[in-house]
Formats: structure tokens, C-alpha cells, sequence
């Protein structure tokens, strides 16, 4: 059986950004990290935008307005550190007509309440910023950014192995239990037995948080994201990252432009129920994952209080016109023969039993496992601040 200090389960930022950091603040300790895919980072982490975000839109106080603030300037350093290009390209926020000046107000307040450099701007200047852009009135954010994160997390992989850190892929959990203090994980790789289990499995976490013997107090239910990219013939219409005004009912953003740090643009991504936890494409079913989410009362709830919003997605993911139109709103010269289908996300959403979506972080924890039970976007630009707040909640337990 191995043995470790420290049981890290799942290799998305999450899980590489805390190893990261308990090993910064307790070297020496040792850290092992179990991962079921064959390579990091392959789910949520990598498959996201890729956006920097600034944190305008959490609100004030809570741990994704802090976590956001102080892990987004922590990401840029470590990029700068390890040479990893990030472009803080800006990004505005538009009103596209009267009705939505007011929620325009409300994200620029949070924006200011949180810190975030940003500016309220009128059509002529959002003209100068993106020519193609429609929208009455805008924010201004400079300091948002792209970045890509899979580069990000195969550098924390190396930098946590340099320092003394085991990563084992292929190394899915399937159980755990107490023994005479200790954790032991069973593992498709072998027992793990660990002085302290930290739980960041992003689309599965409820799960293992049952495993580890918490009781979750939500369900993760899966939201696939789907995008489309502008062919290179049309990425002249945007210059960086253009956002509508989000629905205040969700934690998501509505489809958008992002310009990718690699080159290119990406448009959305839409939300629909997905029907498996790591289900990327429409014909992805598993049975037992769909049951589990059409089943389960938070999901029923959720689903009957907005079945408008959520039939307009289930339209847009079917219908490449009803995409467009949701693009047309942000950028009217887009065509349906700008976009070529890209790869799809999907989202780990923690959804309450009666029907609420969790929009904040949610950490659980007892004497020996620390469950990051929900930890969405801006959770990729949060992340080595949410790794510190995890080494925080380690405390002295490690006695080092
Ligand atoms: C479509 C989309 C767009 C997004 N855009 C952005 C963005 O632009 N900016 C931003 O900051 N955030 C963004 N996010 C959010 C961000 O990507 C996530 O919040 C973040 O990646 C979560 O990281 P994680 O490590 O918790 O989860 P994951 O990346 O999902 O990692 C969890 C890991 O646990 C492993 N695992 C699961 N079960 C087990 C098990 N039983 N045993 C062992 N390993 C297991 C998985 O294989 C996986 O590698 C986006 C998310 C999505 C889906």
C-alpha cells in the first residue's frame, strides 16, 4: 500500500493548484495526487474559455468575488514567473437596448464594490473598442484577460513532481474509509493510505464526498456548454471579449466572444442538461447519470421554475439559426456561415435539493477530508487562491 501525507483526488486546477500550494507553504510534506484519466486536467479545466476573469460579476464578500480577485493576480504572476503567455486583452459588457441599462448599473456597482478596474462606457467609445459590436452603453474591463489552462496545469504538474510530489493517472477512486485514524483509498491504481483527503473531482465531487462519509448538501447536475468557432475569414469582427448582460436567475454568462490565447474566437457556450456527467456531445447517455439528474428533486424544481429559460437553450443547442440570433444581439455582421462547431464543455453545477443553483464555492470539511463540493467558474482564474484556502483549512494539522 503507498502511503502520504496527503490524498489529493482529482487532477483539474483544483486539485494541481492546491498540491501547489501545500507544498510552497509544508516542502517536504508528501502530496499524492489520483487522477482517473491517463492525463491532467481533461474535464472541466480543459475545456473552458480560457478567460482571466476579473470578478465583476460575484457578489461582494462572497468567496468567488474574493477568490476571484486574488487568485486572477496570483495566476498572472505564476504565468509571468513560468513564462506562460496570458494577454490581458480587456473585455466589455453591453447593453443592447434601455431594458438592460439597469442590470448594466448593477454589475458596474459589483464590479467597483469588488475592486475591479472598470468603466462605464457610451456606444462611441465601445465603437473604438470593438467597431463591430452592437449595444447602447458598455463596461469597460482592461484587465480581463485569456489565458490557456491546460498549459498552466501541465506546469504546476511539473513544478509539483520537481517538488517531491507523486501524480498518479489511471488512478480512479472507487471507495474510502477510516482505519485507526487514517484514510484509507481505493484506488483502480492500489490503496492509498493518507493522513488527510482533500476532495477536488470537479463533476463527480458529490460523489466522493459521500464516499469519504460527508453528506453533500447538493447534487452536481451537468450543464454542457456548447460553442462554435468564427472561421478566420470573420475574426476580424472581434477584437477581445465581448459579453451580454448575464440573466441575474444563473450562474452563467449567456453566449459570448472569446478570443483564445492561442489565436482564434470562440462564440458561447449555451447551457443544457447534459446527459452524463462527462457528456460532450448531444448523443453522450449514461443511463445512470441521466436518471440520477432527472430524478433527483433539486433538478425537478429547478427545472420547473425556469422551463422558459431552459427550453430557449435546449432551442439554441439544437438550432445552429436560434445560436446565431443569440450571437447576432452582441455582434449583428455574424452569419451562420462565420461558425464552425468547436469542442463542447461540460459544467459541474451544485444544484440544492429544493431547486437552487449554489453559485458560490462550497468546501466542506471534517477531522481528516476537506470536499471542495462546488467550484465553478471563475474557479480556473480562483484557483491557486482557492488552493490556499484549502492549505489555511489544513491549518497546523500537518504539524510541520
Ligand atoms: C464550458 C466551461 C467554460 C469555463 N470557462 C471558464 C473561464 O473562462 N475561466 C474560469 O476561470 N473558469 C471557467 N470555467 C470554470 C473552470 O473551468 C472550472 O471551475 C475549473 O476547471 C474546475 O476545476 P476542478 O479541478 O474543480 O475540476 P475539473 O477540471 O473537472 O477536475 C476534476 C478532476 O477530477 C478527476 N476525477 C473525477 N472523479 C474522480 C475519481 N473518482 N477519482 C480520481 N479522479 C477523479 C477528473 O478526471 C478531473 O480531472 C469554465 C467551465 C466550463 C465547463
Amino acid at each position: 500500500m503507498h502511503t502520504t501525507d496527503v490524498a489529493i483526488l482529482g487532477g483539474g486546477i483544483v486539485g494541481l493548484a492546491t498540491a501547489y500550494r501545500l507544498l510552497e507553504r509544508h516542502p517536504g510534506t508528501s502530496i499524492t495526487i489520483l487522477e482517473k484519466e491517463r492525463e491532467l486536467a481533461q474535464h472541466q479545466t480543459g475545456h473552458n474559455s480560457g478567460v482571466l476573469h476579473s470578478g465583476i460579476y460575484y457578489k461582494p464578500g462572497s468567496l468567488r468575488a474574493t477568490n476571484c480577485r486574488e487568485g486572477k493576480l496570483a495566476m498572472q504572476d505564476f504565468c509571468r514567473k513560468e513564462n506562460i503567455p496570458f494577454d490581458l486583452c480587456g473585455k466589455v459588457i453591453v447593453a443592447i437596448d434601455s431594458s438592460e441599462l439597469s442590470q448594466l448599473q448593477k454589475i458596474f456597482e459589483r464590479g467597483k464594490a469588488n475592486g475591479v478596474q472598470c468603466s462605464m462606457i457610451d456606444a462611441a467609445r465601445l465603437k473604438e473598442l470593438e467597431p463591430h459590436a452592437a449595444g447602447i452603453q458598455a463596461i469597460h474591463v482592461p484587465e480581463s484577460g485569456i489565458v490557456d489552462y491546460r498549459q498552466v496545469c501541465d506546469r504546476l504538474g511539473q513544478r509539483i513532481t520537481e517538488a517531491g510530489g507523486k501524480i498518479l493517472t489511471s488512478a480512479k477512486v472507487k471507495s474510502m474509509f477510516r482505519k485507526q485514524g487514517r484514510m484509507i483509498v481505493d484506488t483502480l491504481a492500489g490503496d492509498v493510505e493518507a493522513r488527510y483527503v482533500i476532495n477536488c473531482t470537479g463533476l463527480h465531487s458529490d460523489r466522493v464526498t459521500r464516499m469519504s462519509g460527508q453528506v453533500p448538501t447538493a447534487q452536481i447536475v451537468p450543464f454542457r456548454g456548447e460553442y462554435f468557432e468564427l472561421k478566420p475569414t470573420a475574426q476580424h469582427l472581434v477584437k477581445s471579449l465581448i459579453y451580454p448582460i448575464p440573466d441575474p436567475n444563473f450562474p452563467f454568462l449567456g453566449v459570448h466572444f472569446t478570443r483564445m490565447i492561442h489565436g482564434g474566437v470562440e462564440c458561447g457556450p449555451n447551457a443544457v442538461l447534459a446527459f452524463s456527467r462527462e457528456g460532450y456531445y448531444k448523443t453522450s447517455i449514461n443511463p445512470f447519470d441521466l436518471l440520477e439528474s432527472v430524478t433527483y428533486r433539486g433538478f425537478i424544481r429547478l427545472a420547473w421554475k425556469n422551463w422558459r429559460a431552459g427550453w430557449g437553450e435546449m432551442w439554441r443547442s439544437f438550432s445552429k439559426p436560434a445560436f446565431v440570433a443569440a450571437l447576432q444581439r452582441l455582434v449583428p455582421e455574424i452569419r451562420s456561415e462565420h461558425l464552425v462547431p468547436a469542442p463542447a464543455g461540460v459544467r459541474a453545477q451544485a444544484v440544492t435539493p429544493d431547486g437552487q443553483l449554489v453559485d458560490d464555492f462550497l468546501i466542506l470539511e471534517n477531522d481528516l477530508v476537506i470536499n471542495v463540493c462546488n467550484a465553478p467558474s471563475p474557479a480556473a482564474t480562483a484557483s491557486l487562491n482557492i488552493g490556499k484556502l484549502i492549505v489555511d483549512k489544513l491549518g497546523d494539522r500537518l504539524g510541520t
